[in-house]
């Protein structure tokens, strides 16, 4: 272990994992709590595996303060799937949805909503190239929900208060890029689902919360693996659960707890993502951020470098000194620094020594 070499691991998603939790994966890879096997050739329906997914659970209602009326699922398909889910399984037959559109993946969350029935926005502010929480909402007093992205994490934009939905429409939000990297109010939530991936587990595994009243607006006939009724009823085992991503998943609820929980885990959060902004704003205009400062996502920080040709070296001498996966999405350009969870403060020390020497020498 000794010559051991991790990267800073700055990628947007699948991103970076507490070296805690693989080294336990590791060391119960081969024979999971004296089962003679791995947990993936347990079967789903040992004892063993539901004590992972039954403690994964607990865990995560200690976490994030979980009320007994929702229930929790871990479900397949990602983040992707459950846009089109929570559109048929939340909005009934006639009735419109409101979405609140500030980023890419809002953007397609609507866009999978409208094949499916009637969903409006609530807001778009793609005209200003996403760069905003939006400050003022059209919303449908009637609307089934208010859908909105809790973090951008491609344009680097987090609500840091959740929109008021009028009297009676439920707030639903997909918290994929900021799940649990801070304490929130879930009951001010019908419905949050998050594509695990990004800050809490490897691929594999989209965590639910749901308020039981939400699952009662499920229709009839939709096919078994759509209907969240069905799956929560039956524990997210109606069929075989990706297990391992589940098992991982739990994994990282315990390292969580151990950091001191989600208030500890905030405070680290903001002393990594303050430094990397502090670089920026101090630059004197050689870093320029994507984001208006009060929108700016504690997980996703963008950034523009002077001109794509620095850019491309940034990149690439950042790899030579270990900082990796810093190349933005196309659609923003420049660089993007995802400092998650796992990314600890000597990773982002690492990467603003590494930004302020490039400055030196390039600006
Ligand atoms: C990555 C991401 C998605 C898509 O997640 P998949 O699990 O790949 O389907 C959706 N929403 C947000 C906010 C994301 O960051």
């Amino acid at each position: 272990m000794s010559d051991l070499k991790r990267a800073y691991n700055f990628n947007p998603g699948p991103g970076a994992l507490p070296l805690e939790v693989l080294q336990q994966a590791q060391a119960e890879l081969l024979d999971f709590k004296g089962t003679g096997m791995s947990v993936m050739e347990i079967s789903h329906r040992s004892k063993e595996f539901e004590a992972v997914i039954q403690t994964a659970e607990a865990d995560l209602r200690d976490l994030l303060g979980i009320p007994s009326n929702y229930r929790v699922m871990f479900l397949q398909g990602g983040a992707t799937l459950h846009f089109a889910m929570v559109a048929m399984n939340l909005r009934p037959a006639g009735a419109s949805a409101d979405y609140i559109v500030n980023g890419a993946w809002s953007k397609i969350a609507l866009k999978e909503a409208k094949k499916l029935g009637t969903a409006r926005a609530a807001a778009n502010t793609e005209a200003d190239g996403f760069n905003s929480v939006p400050a003022s909402l059209d919303l449908d007093p009637k609307a089934a929900y208010l859908h909105f992205t809790a973090n951008e994490t491609i344009h680097g934009l987090e609500f840091f208060t959740e929109p008021t939905p009028p009297a009676g429409v439920p707030l639903v939000c997909d918290t994929s890029s900021n799940f649990i990297s801070r304490p929130i109010d879930i009951s001010k939530y019908a419905f949050l689902y998050a594509g695990a991936q990004k800050n809490a587990g490897p691929s594999g595994v989209t965590v639910i919360i749901a308020r039981d009243d939400m699952l009662e607006r499920t229709p009839e006939n939709l096919p078994v693996m759509l209907d969240y009724k069905t799956l929560a009823a039956s524990g997210s085992l109606h069929n075989t659960p990706p297990s391992f991503a589940i098992y991982m998943v739990g994994l990282v609820f315990q390292w969580a707890k151990k950091q001191g929980g989600l208030a500890a885990i905030e405070k680290t959060n903001r002393i990594k993502a303050g430094m990397v902004y502090d670089t920026i704003d101090q630059s004197g205009g050689f870093y320029r951020g994507h984001a208006k400062p009060d929108a700016r996502s504690l997980m996703n920080i963008p950034f523009r470098l002077p001109s794509e040709e620095l850019e491309d070296t940034f990149a690439k001498e950042a790899k030579k000194n270990n900082l990796i996966g810093l190349k933005g999405h196309r659609s923003v350009g420049g660089m993007r620094a995802s400092v998650y969870n796992a990314v600890t403060i000597e990773g982002a020390t690492a990467l603003v020594d590494f930004m302020k020497e490039f400055q030196k020498k390039n600006g």
